[in-house]
């Protein structure tokens, strides 16, 4: 059985803007179009559980919106400010597995069935994951635990806000019966009127049903919804991006609180991971820390940077700096340093583009691309030993 979450942030663009202005806390936030600069035109893009409560929701024109509730507060979305916030998160993601499959800005599917053996359960690794969000963004996710990614992804809905729904292995079938017909995808309000006039109400009433006499209903399409009402979605989870982070990680013979021995391991790491970041032509926007103590208690602090890097020196003083606030209650047992956010060495935008066109014009840039890189280790190496005593 797969292990997939789908993880979904709550009211993502209200709730940063709660997170940041802690006077909106409480009240109903309408992130859209200002309705004073252009009454009517626009749309809601996202508003708070408390604006829902005055019927808001979004997809409402903005002028409505106002109409309903005239004392809300009223917000332009600050995009490059969700954007930021969107890359914590998925880096928390990708600390848990490499197969992460973003679905929008806030949400994505995470195959986590070969990271159960290291970090336990599915449900305890969910569990972590909205913890970890919790910590770093102060901002809420709701999550769901199953055996695919239609069940996940109901159940991520299923409690929101703040939700946590896990589905057995062996109970979808009972975890859907309940649920109307308009819960399963690829239900629209023309199928779904179809459906209940056949007197199906619910996703059990169409289990019920059969394949067979759904296939009659419906045509080919109702052997696809039959599947999903009894739980059945094979789609993988597809990671929209083959490199996710570089890291390496080092676990000593013997646990150490040694500060030069653990300082000079994060170097080594550092320039490591450096190296094989410029192997990939890939510069990181994000360096990570990882330090596991005797007692197997594991942290993990990360640093932004403002311009993505592949040198070895940068990662290596940032993360000495993430390093430098532990007070090494207790000997460590491992030492690791990561990099996510992971962008083409030619810059944001082109990725991994560097080697997808062929002919004279891209092997030009790629031996100017190796030459560069050879100056680098060459000065590296330089550099590295004026270091020495
Ligand atoms: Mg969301």
């Amino acid at each position: 059985m797969r292990k997939i979450l789908h993880i979904d942030m709550d009211a993502f663009y209200a709730s940063v803007e709660q997170q940041d202005n802690p006077e909106f806390r409480g009240k109903p936030v309408i992130v859209g179009a200002d309705p004073r600069a252009g009454a009517g035109r626009g749309v809601v893009a996202a508003c708070s559980y408390e604006a829902r409560r005055f019927g808001i929701h979004s997809a409402l024109p903005i002028g409505q919106a106002w109409r309903l509730c005239p004392d809300g507060i009223y917000l332009r979305p600050r995009f490059s400010r969700y954007q930021e916030i969107s890359g914590q998160i998925m880096d928390v993601f990708r600390e848990y597995t490499d197969t992460v499959e973003p679905l929008s800005i806030d949400e994505a599917f995470l195959d986590v069935t070969g990271s159960t053996t290291l970090m336990g359960p599915a449900d305890r690794i969910g569990g972590k994951i909205k913890a970890e969000i919790r910590e770093r963004t102060g901002l809420t996710a709701s999550v769901g635990v199953a055996p695919n990614k239609f069940l996940a992804k109901v159940a991520s809905d299923l409690d929101k806000p703040d939700g946590f729904v896990v589905v057995p292995d062996d109970g979808a079938a009972a975890f859907l019966a309940p649920l109307p017909i308009s819960r399963l995808w690829g239900v629209g309000p023309r199928t779904e009127s179809r459906l209940r006039a056949l007197g199906l109400e619910t996703i059990g009433d169409l289990a019920t049903r059969g394949r067979d006499r759904l296939v009659a209903d419906l045509g080919s399409g109702g052997g696809h919804l039959w599947n999903l009402a009894v739980g059945i979605d094979d789609r993988p989870v597809i990671a929209n991006w083959a490199v996710k982070s570089v890291s390496n990680e080092t676990t000593f013979e013997r646990d150490t609180r040694d500060r030069d021995a653990l300082v000079s391991t994060l170097r080594r790491l550092s320039d490591q991971v450096a190296a094989r970041l410029r192997k990939k032509h890939l510069r990181a926007g994000t360096v990570t820390l990882k330090l596991r103590y005797s007692s197997f208690t594991t942290y993990t602090r990360q640093s932004g940077l403002r311009e993505p890097t592949g040198d070895g020196e940068i990662i290596f003083q940032r993360v000495r700096a993430l390093f430098d606030r532990f007070e090494l209650d207790e000997p460590v047992r491992l030492i690791g340093v990561g990099t996510t956010r992971l962008t083409g060495a030619d810059g944001p935008g082109t990725q991994l583009g560097l080697f997808a066109d062929s002919g004279a014009d891209s092997s030009g840039k790629l031996s100017d691309a190796m030459d560069r890189i050879h100056e680098r280790f060459g000065n590296r190496a330089l550099h590295r030993a004026s270091d020495l005593p």
